[in-house]
C-alpha cells in the first residue's frame, strides 16, 4: 500500500508542477494581452489625439477648391497635417487627416500643388525608442507565442525531465527497503531470483568465471500478484540502486521523445551500475511492432530504442532490466530473444498456503480477535491476488472501526471479502416489491440449480440486498485451488448460471435484464470451450484463438459456422437443463424465494435445511 501512496505522491507532485507551469503560462499570456491592449491604445490616442480632424474626402474637396495653404507629412505615417487658408493664428487653422494610402495621395496631390499654390512640407519623425521596441516585439509576437506554447507542451510531456524514479541513487534518494522476507509465498520464484541478487552483489566473481550477466528478466502475472514488490526486493537484497519507470511514461505526444526517454534511462542506469532498471507495464511500449504509420511510428521507435539499448550493454556493465506485464502475449517477439528478456518468470496468484502467508504478513500491524482464522479466510479467497488480500484486511480494519469493534472480527473480514467481490451492500436502496420478488426467484434459481449439480461448490450465502451493481447475489464456497477445470464442470457451471433466468421464466413467466451478466459469462465459457480448450466433439481439439481475425479464414466458413451453432447448442442445453431441474423442484424454489423475501439473506446452513 505504501508503494501506491508513493506513486500517488509522485503523480500529484507531477500534477502540481504541470498546474504551476500552466498558471505561469496563462499569466504570461495575460500580461502580453494587457501590454498589447495598452500599446494599441497608445498608438490610437497618439494618432487621433487632435480634436480637429478632417475627413479624407473633405481634404480632397478643400484642395480642389483651393482652400489649403500647407500640407505637412511625416515619413512612415498616414497622418497628414493641413493648414487652411485664412486669417488668424496658424495653429487654429490646422487640421489632421488620415489618408488611406500615402503613395496614392502623393501622386494625386502632385498636380494640385503648383495649380493651387499649396506648400508641401515633408518631415522625418524622430523615432521613439519605446515605439521601435514595441513594434519589433509586435512583429515577433506570433513567433514568441508559438515557441512558448511548444515549450509548455514539451515541459508537460516531461522533456528533459525525470527518466525513471531512482531509489538509492547517488543523489541521496532513499534505498528500497523491501526484502524477500516482505514477500509472502512465491518461494520458488524467490529462489530463482536469489541468483540475480548474487550477480548484482558480486558481479566480478561471475565475470572472472566467464559467466554472462543476465540482461533482462520478464515477470508476468495478473495485476497485484507482487511483480513490483519482487523487483524492489531484488534491489533491496543486493543493496543496489533501483530505477523504476512505467511503460506508459514512455508514451509521448511527439515522435522521438519516447525513444529519447529510453536512451536517458539507460544512460542514467549505466552511470549507477550495478543497478536495476524496472519497467512496469512493458506492454505499453513493448507490444508487437506494426506498420510504420501514424501514432504507431512513435511506439515502434520507442521499442526499437529499447532493443538497441538492451543490445548495447558492455559485458561488464551490471545493469539488469526487470520488466513486468499482465499481457505477455502482446509483447514483440524481438524483446524475448536471447540477450534481451530471455528469462521469463510467471508470478502466479497465490495458492491456499500462499494466501494464508500473505494474510498473516499483512495482519502484522492490525488487531484481530482471537478466533480469526487466516487459513479459513485463505480458503474463502481462492483466486485473490496479494494486493487484493492486503486490501481485504485493510477494508476489514475500516469496517471494524466503523462498527465500533475493538478488534477486527470474522464478520468484518467476511464483509470486506463481499465488498471486494460483489461490491458494497446498498441497504438504503429502495427496491419495489415486484423487483424484490424477481430477484428472490432469480437468486433462488441459481442456488437451487447448483445444489443438483455435483461439480458445483456449495452455496455459502444467498442475498437479495443490492450490492454494487447487482440486485442480489448467490455466493459459493471456494475452498479448493484448482489448476484444471473439467468439461463437465464447465457445462454444469453454465447450467448454474442459467438457473437465474430459468427461475424467472418458470415461476413468474417473465424474463428480465438481471440475467445479462450470467448470459455473458455463460456465452464466454461456451466460446472458450470450443475455441480455446478444444472441448467440442464435432470440432475436436483445435484452437481458434488467433490474434488476427483474418487468420480465422484458413479454417473456412464451415468451421466458423459450426462454432456459432455449437455455442448456441451449449447455451440452449444449459438453459433447458436448468429449467428441468427447477420444474422438478418447484416447491423448493418457491420456499427458498419466500424465505429470501422474508429475511433478505439466507446462510448456507439455512439453505441446506430445504433439502433435508
Ligand atoms: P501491477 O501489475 O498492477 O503493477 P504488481 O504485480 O506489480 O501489480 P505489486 O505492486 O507488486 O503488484 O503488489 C501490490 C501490493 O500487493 C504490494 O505492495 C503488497 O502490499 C501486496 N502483495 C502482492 N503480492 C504480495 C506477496 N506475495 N506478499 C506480500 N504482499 C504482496
Amino acid at each position: 500500500m505504501s508503494d501506491n501512496n508513493k506513486q500517488n505522491n509522485d503523480n500529484s507532485k507531477k500534477q502540481n508542477k504541470n498546474e504551476l507551469l500552466k498558471n505561469i503560462f496563462i499569466s504570461i499570456l495575460f500580461i502580453i494581452c494587457i501590454a498589447s491592449a495598452c500599446f494599441l491604445y497608445y498608438i490610437n490616442t497618439k494618432n487621433s489625439g487632435e480634436e480637429k480632424e478632417l475627413a479624407y474626402t473633405e481634404l480632397m474637396n478643400s484642395i480642389n477648391e483651393g482652400k489649403i495653404e500647407k500640407i505637412e507629412m511625416t515619413t512612415g505615417s498616414s497622418n497628414v497635417k493641413v493648414t487652411l487658408k485664412g486669417d488668424g493664428e496658424e495653429k487654429d487653422r490646422q487640421k489632421t487627416v488620415i489618408v488611406p494610402s500615402v503613395q496614392a495621395f502623393m501622386e494625386w496631390v502632385q498636380d494640385k500643388v503648383d495649380k493651387e499654390n499649396i506648400k508641401i512640407d515633408l518631415k522625418q519623425e524622430p523615432i521613439n525608442p519605446f515605439l521601435r521596441i514595441m513594434n519589433t516585439l509586435f512583429s515577433l509576437l506570433p513567433t514568441i507565442l508559438l515557441i512558448a506554447v511548444m515549450l509548455m507542451i514539451f515541459k508537460m510531456q516531461g522533456l528533459g525531465g525525470d527518466s525513471g524514479k531512482v531509489y538509492g541513487g547517488e543523489d541521496g534518494s532513499k534505498k528500497t527497503d523491501v526484502r524477500f522476507e516482505d514477500i509472502a509465498g512465491l518461494d520458488e520464484e524467490k529462489s530463482e531470483l536469489i541468483e540475480i541478487v548474487d550477480f548484482l552483489k558480486k558481479p566480478k566473481a561471475y565475470l572472472n568465471m566467464g559467466a554472462k550477466i543476465p540482461r533482462g528478466i520478464l515477470l508476468y502475472g495478473k495485476p497485484g500478484t507482487g511483480k513490483t514488490l519482487i523487483a524492489k526486493a531484488i534491489a533491496g537484497e543486493a543493496g543496489v540502486p533501483f530505477i523504476s519507470m512505467s511503460g506508459s511514461e514512455f508514451i509521448e505526444m511527439f515522435a522521438g521523445l519516447g525513444a529519447s526517454r529510453v536512451r536517458k534511462l539507460f544512460e542514467k542506469a549505466k552511470k549507477m551500475a550495478p543497478c536495476i532498471i524496472f519497467i512496469d507495464e512493458i506492454d505499453a511500449i513493448g507490444s508487437r511492432r506494426t506498420s510504420n504509420t501514424g501514432s504507431e511510428t512513435e511506439n515502434n521507435q520507442t521499442l526499437n530504442q529499447l532493443l538497441v539499448e538492451m543490445d548495447g550493454f558492455d559485458t561488464n556493465e551490471t545493469v539488469i532490466v526487470l520488466a513486468a506485464t499482465n499481457r505477455p502475449e502482446m509483447l514483440d517477439k524481438a524483446l524475448l530473444r536471447p540477450g534481451r528478456f530471455d528469462r521469463q518468470i510467471t508470478i502466479p496468484a497465490p495458492d491456499l498456503n500462499g494466501r494464508e502467508a500473505i494474510l498473516k504478513l499483512h495482519s502484522q500491524n492490525k488487531k484481530f480477535a482471537m478466533d480469526v482464522d487466516f487459513k479459513s479466510i485463505a480458503g474463502d479467497t481462492a483466486g485473490f491476488t496479494g494486493a487484493e488480500l492486503a486490501n481485504v484486511l485493510n477494508e476489514a480494519a475500516i469496517i471494524a472501526t466503523r462498527n465500533k469493534h475493538s478488534q477486527i472480527e470474522n464478520i468484518d473480514i467476511e464483509n470486506a471479502v463481499k465488498k471486494i467481490t460483489v461490491g458494497l451492500e446498498k441497504t438504503n436502496r429502495v427496491v419495489s416489491d415486484k423487483d424484490k420478488r424477481l430477484t428472490a426467484y432469480h437468486e433462488a434459481g441459481h442456488a437451487v440449480v447448483s445444489k443438483f449439480l455435483p461439480t458445483q461448490t456449495d452455496v455459502k450465502e444467498v442475498s437479495i440486498i443490492p450490492r454494487g451493481l447487482a440486485g442480489g447475489y448467490t455466493m459459493y464456497k471456494t475452498n479448493e485451488d484448482k489448476y484444471y477445470v473439467s468439461r463437465t464442470e464447465l457445462l454444469e457451471k453454465m447450467v448454474a448460471l442459467m438457473g437465474g433466468r430459468a427461475a424467472e421464466k418458470i415461476a413468474l413467466n417473465e424474463i428480465s435484464t438481471g440475467a445479462s451478466n450470467d448470459i455473458e459469462v455463460a456465452t464466454g465459457i461456451a466460446r472458450d470451450m470450443l475455441t480455446v480448450y478444444g472441448m467440442d466433439d464435432k470440432l475436436g481439439p483445435i484452437s481458434l484463438k488467433v490474434d488476427d481475425p483474418y487468420e480465422l479464414q484458413i479454417f473456412g466458413d464451415k468451421i466458423i459456422d459450426e462454432v456459432g451453432n455449437q455455442i448456441q447448442y451449449l447455451i440452449d442445453n444449459a438453459y433447458i437443463t436448468a429449467q428441468k431441474i427447477l420444474s422438478d423442484n418447484m416447491d423448493i424454489l418457491d420456499r427458498v424465494a419466500l424465505k429470501l423475501l422474508e429475511q433478505e439473506k439466507i446462510t448456507s446452513e439455512e439453505f441446506e435445511e430445504f433439502f433435508k
